[in-house]
């Protein structure tokens, strides 16, 4: 018996039948096929085939690997769609797209069939094992294997697929067996990911009417994405409002509910549970079809609706129109293009690009008459700004009734490439995670909060500006007004910054909630006041139709804030870990204590506090005791960035990051800018190498040339030239 029988296929029905006989690999096939002249035979018919074979070819193996791969990761995420406000024939051609790109491929292998069969041969035998060794890669590369393993068994497999489809019928029998892989891997994009709820369309049931009669109270709920509450209060429970004035205000004015947490870590649902007060499930996409009833909707007769939603799209259609969509094509393919470049580099290199997990969104927009129109989501991505301003924007928004402003920014979310002033800085560089887990080294760690110290400087900023506006215009007294995170952020060494467990919630969980009450209501706790009974994001949507003075037109989980009797009897608070259930103790002193890290480095929450341990006195002030230690090399990542300088196009480059050798961990550095001791810092331990980092001061640089220098410093030895 010969091997191949065994493996014959049927022959297939849909294609051309197989052309030549001999698709069965015996003694005499492996013998004929291993001279060079047999070799050049195999290859020359292998490259003969007419061209259109050769496009299903590479579409067949394209569709299976990298098509197939792009989508799995971006259908499981519909925020991604959502985000960018596609319709369904957006995503159904995005699907087409996508399994069809591989087309590009086809044409070196159509183009070498003009001049030779057998180069045509080589390359479409290339262009096959290419992409199987490109997948395998990919899924070596998720089992962790280090640079080496990958490149040589994806490379070994590679060729391996390459060798079977240029020198044997049997491979070739095989891809023609797989041609109708583009049409299954779109069918299962288009009907089984969880991206297929957008297409089809939302049992909308229990759809509560809107309430009905007018309100004197105008609304505004401000949500930030992913601020910890460790960063702005310090570990005896101190609102720390030197840092963060803006937010500071409003506890002074109104009720900071100190023990809130979130009901889940993920963005996607969190922002749904605010705006609804409803517990949900996993795979409920976060549009109004998902979710019929939240207090978009049932306010939209009371008050006139503004939302900024670079993530969600909870307004419904009879309320917020969207504006003209500007640039989803581009802002889409440029994330595929980073969800490619993941899938095709190898970890090491991956590490440099934007993350795929978290940030898939995009604005621009003009003043919105009724019906209020939602900015353009396709640029937040690019510049998560641009929601403060579109909050700004939907605030100045004049109309008859009183306003309800719900405005998501995407800020301080990672990757923290924003100065208190605004300024975008230089990024990528995710100092203390590798991947999602949190480094173990101390300074990766410290390098990290100074980081988001500095942004969250710059949401405080933001967020002060347009309560300033609102007072301005006369209505701050009168109104509700709320500040909340969507959820936190973990700095627990070796977990996982967000996907909670025992460890990381504390950090995870708790967020800032502080709310202040219209004046005039005489139920409202006094401002200043301090609730320290557990809050929960579900507690929101009760919240405002209590302070509006209505009865929520449908069921809801959570409860009002001002019953802090039924608060009180919470002895623990459902947070979902994306589709798993967690269940979290009410106390509040573990969320406090995540407050140490914070206080021990930035006691103030200076961002530019900051200083590694081993620096001494005298490094500090006579900084030309500063050794050049000759055995310490220091690579300076991206150098070019320094030569030429302008500060005013961004990002401007404040982001110094190099790798060191010569020199262990928690070796004190300082950064030499033109020559000046700019900044110190110190080294740490990532992955297998030693590397340092730090922020340079805004204004320490100089239009044109800069030179950087790093040194490590110590006590003893000559001083520097
Ligand atoms: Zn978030």
């Amino acid at each position: 018996m010969t091997i191949g029988r065994s493996i014959r296929f049927p022959r297939p029905v849909l294609f051309i039948p197989v052309r030549n006989n001999d698709s069965v690999i015996s003694r005499a096939t492996i013998s004929r096929i291993a001279t060079p002249a047999a070799l050049g035979d195999r290859l020359r018919e292998a490259g003969a085939q007419h061209w259109w074979w050769h496009l299903l070819a590479v579409l067949a193996v394209g569709a299976l690997t990298i098509s197939a791969t792009i989508l799995t990761i971006i259908g499981d995420a519909p925020v991604f769609f959502v985000a960018k406000g596609m319709t369904t024939t957006d995503i159904v051609l995005f699907g087409l797209i996508v399994v069809f790109a591989p087309v590009v491929l086809a044409v070196p292998v159509i183009l070498a069939r003009l001049a030779s069969t057998v180069v045509a041969g080589v390359v479409v035998s290339l262009v096959l094992g290419g992409l199987v060794a490109v997948l395998v890669g990919h899924f070596l590369d998720g089992l962790d294997q280090t640079g080496e393993v990958v490149l040589v068994l994806s490379g070994l497999v590679g060729l391996l697929v390459a060798s079977l489809y240029g020198l044997t019928e049997p491979g070739r029998s095989l891809v023609r067996f797989l041609s109708p892989a583009p049409l299954i891997v779109l069918g299962l994009f288009l009907f089984t990911s969880p991206t297929a709820t957008l297409l089809s369309s939302q049992p909308v049931t229990d759809v509560a009417p809107p309430l009905s009669g007018t309100s004197e109270i105008p609304v505004v709920i401000l949500v930030v994405d992913e601020f910890p509450l460790a960063a702005l209060v310090n570990q005896s429970g101190d609102f720390l409002d030197l840092a963060f004035p803006g937010m500071g205000s409003l506890v002074d004015d109104g009720v900071w509910y100190r023990n809130a947490v979130t009901n889940t870590r993920s963005t996607m649902h969190a922002v749904p549970m605010l705006a609804t007060g409803v517990f949900h499930e996993a795979n409920v996409v976060p549009t109004a079809g998902g979710h019929p009833n939240s207090f978009l909707s049932a306010l939209g007769r009371t008050h006139d609706v503004g939302t900024v939603e670079p993530m969600t799209r909870l307004c419904p259609a009879r309320l917020c129109e969207p504006e003209e969509q500007s640039n989803i094509w581009a802002a889409t393919f440029s994330d595929v293009g980073v969800v490619a470049a993941h899938i095709v580099l190898p970890n090491a290199l991956a590490a440099e690009l934007p993350p795929i997990d978290e940030n898939w969104a995009n604005f621009d927009g003009e003043s919105r008459p009724w019906k209020s129109k939602t900015p353009d989501q396709a640029s937040m991505d690019e510049d998560p700004r641009l929601a403060f301003e579109n909050i700004g924007k939907a605030l100045e928004t004049q109309s008859r009734r009183p306003l309800f402003v719900f405005g998501h920014a995407v800020l301080p979310h990672i990757p923290w490439n924003f100065l208190p002033d605004g300024t975008r800085i230089s990024g990528g560089e995710q100092a203390y995670v590798d991947g999602g887990q949190v480094l173990e080294a101390p300074w990766a760690k410290a390098l990290g909060m100074q980081r988001l110290l500095l942004t969250a400087g710059y949401v405080d900023n933001q967020i002060g500006e347009l309560l300033d506006g609102i007072r301005e215009a006369g209505w701050y007294d009168e109104a509700m007004i709320v500040v909340v995170s969507d959820h936190g952020v973990s700095f627990e060494s070796g977990h996982d910054r967000r996907a909670l467990d025992d460890e990381n919630v504390d950090s995870v969980a708790p967020i800032p909630l502080i709310v202040k009450y219209p004046k005039s209501m005489e139920e409202a706790p006094p401002p200043g006041t301090v609730d320290d009974i557990r809050a929960e994001s579900v507690d929101l949507a009760p919240t405002v139709f209590d302070v509006i003075g209505r009865v929520s037109p449908y069921e809801v989980d959570g409860v009002s804030l001002l019953d802090t009797e039924t608060r009180s009897q919470r002895t623990e608070t459902l947070v979902y870990n994306w589709d798993e259930k967690h269940f979290y103790d009410v106390a509040l002193e573990p969320s406090l204590a995540r407050a140490v890290p914070f206080d021990n480095l930035f006691p103030d929450r200076d961002p530019w506090q900051l200083e590694p341990l081993g620096i001494t006195e005298s490094m500090r002030r006579t900084p030309e005791r500063i050794v050049d230690d000759p055995d310490v090399e220091f690579e300076v990542r991206d150098p070019e960035r320094f030569e030429d300088v302008d500060l005013d196009s961004e990002p401007v480059p404040l982001v110094v990051f190099a790798e060191v050798t010569g020199v262990e961990a928690h070796r004190p550095v300082g950064v030499l800018l033109n020559g000046e001791l700019a900044v110190l810092t110190a080294t740490y331990q990532r992955e297998d190498i030693i590397a340092t980092g730090a922020v340079l001061p805004l204004g320490s640089l100089q239009p044109g040339k800069n030179t950087i220098q790093l040194v490590a410093l110590s006590e003893s030895g000559p001083a520097r030239g």
